[in-house]
């Protein structure tokens, strides 16, 4: 079950790996969350994820208006195809409608980057992954906090299994790293060769619907911008609050990228600023040290480690964070994120109890 941008690029793994088996059927479910070219076709096509056997085309709705009906097609798709399991990837709407149309048809969930916590209720993934994760039958989690959070609130005593599997966004890191090499040219379109840039992403709710916050990134961002190339590739929902707040950002925008080129675009990056959990641990496998555009983040490791810092929707500390770090050489400390191997352990752990 599937929908949105990140969960293309980890289920690219987790496919994969059930694929090289040969002794599963996999049939994915493609919720419509995400459905511009950029944001989803392009992740089917270059990562050779297969094809979605179902299309719900739910989206642009509000939260409840888009569960509710995501919800109610996934059980007609599960009560048709009669799956041993129903797995479902990280913490958006279309995860939570997935775990939920599975246990109340009594068919085992399988969480995959189960376990985080922002520790705030606010955070709309907050609330889909305190959720899903409790009605989850198997927690695939990525790190050893993960683990943690879960046996804190008690999941030891729920009957699910807890297995630390590692990070699937190393695997895929990994994998397609060489073929980004081969095949992405953004680096020769966007004339960046040779250049010193920064690379940013921002599209955190929290972020682009508070006006306030969302004008001091923008503050932040142009002053960054006044010494330094910033590229962005502007997620749409943010490309629309700046339109509905009449703010210019003085950076280099550029629409969003397949998984190739933002790897591209990693791998040369002096420094990353983001408000996006795939991103920040991204920047640290790609050697780059990360501006943080939130109060809190799930992957405490990048913080307590140094690799991240936590900026906040603050101009100032922005500011003072890519000074501190721009030309800070990058020392990789730690292997935060497992080895590469994830998605092999989901695949190989859920068919031995399968
Ligand atoms: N990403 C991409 N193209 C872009 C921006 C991001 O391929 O233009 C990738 C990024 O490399 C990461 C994933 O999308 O693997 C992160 O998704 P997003 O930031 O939308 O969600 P989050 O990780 O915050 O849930």
């Amino acid at each position: 079950m599937i929908g949105a941008r990140p969960q293309f690029i980890k289920a690219a793994a987790v496919s994969r790996a059930f694929a090289a088996r040969g002794d599963v059927t996999e049939v994915i479910v493609h919720t419509g969350q995400h459905f511009d070219a950029n944001m989803s076709d392009v992740f089917f096509e270059e990562m050779e994820i297969p094809k979605p056997l179902h299309r719900l085309e739910v989206h642009s709705l509000s939260h409840g208006a888009m569960t509710g009906r995501m919800l109610e097609k996934i059980d007609g798709i599960i009560a048709y195809e009669k799956p041993d399991y129903v797995m479902v990837y990280g913490d958006t709407n279309s995860t939570l409608a997935g775990a939920l149309a599975a246990k109340k048809l009594q068919i085992a969930v399988v969480h995959v980057e189960a376990g985080l916590r922002s520790f705030k209720m606010a955070m709309p993934e907050e609330v889909n992954r305190i959720l899903t994760d409790r009605i989850s039958d198997v927690l695939y989690c990525p790190t050893d906090t993960a683990v943690s959070n879960l046996r804190r609130e008690g999941f030891d005593h729920y009957g699910c299994r807890i297995v630390k599997s590692g990070d699937v966004m190393q695997d895929v890191a990994r994998f397609y790293s060489a073929r980004a090499k081969e095949y992405s040219t953004i680096m020769e379109d966007l004339s960046l060769i040779g250049e010193k840039f920064l690379l940013s992403t921002l599209h955190r709710a929290a972020n682009t619907d508070d006006p306030a916050r969302l004008r001091e990134l923008v503050a932040g961002l142009n002053e960054v911008a006044e010494d330094h190339t910033v590229v962005m590739p502007l997620h749409p929902r943010t490309k629309a609050a700046l339109k509905t707040h009449g703010l210019t950002l003085g950076v280099r925008q550029i629409d969003p990228v397949g998984y190739f080129d933002m790897v591209a675009l990693l791998s040369h990056a002096t420094l990353v600023l983001t408000d996006s959990g795939g991103v920040q641990k991204e920047a640290y496998l790609f050697d780059s040290y990360c501006v943080i555009f939130r109060d809190e983040t799930e992957w405490v490791e990048l913080v307590d480690h140094g690799f991240s810092v936590l900026v906040g929707a603050d101009r100032q500390k922005m500011v003072a964070a890519v000074r501190r770090l721009i030309d800070k050489p990058f020392v990789r400390s730690a292997e935060l994120f497992g080895g590469g191997t994830a998605a092999q352990q989901i695949a190989a752990d859920l068919l031995t109890h399968a």
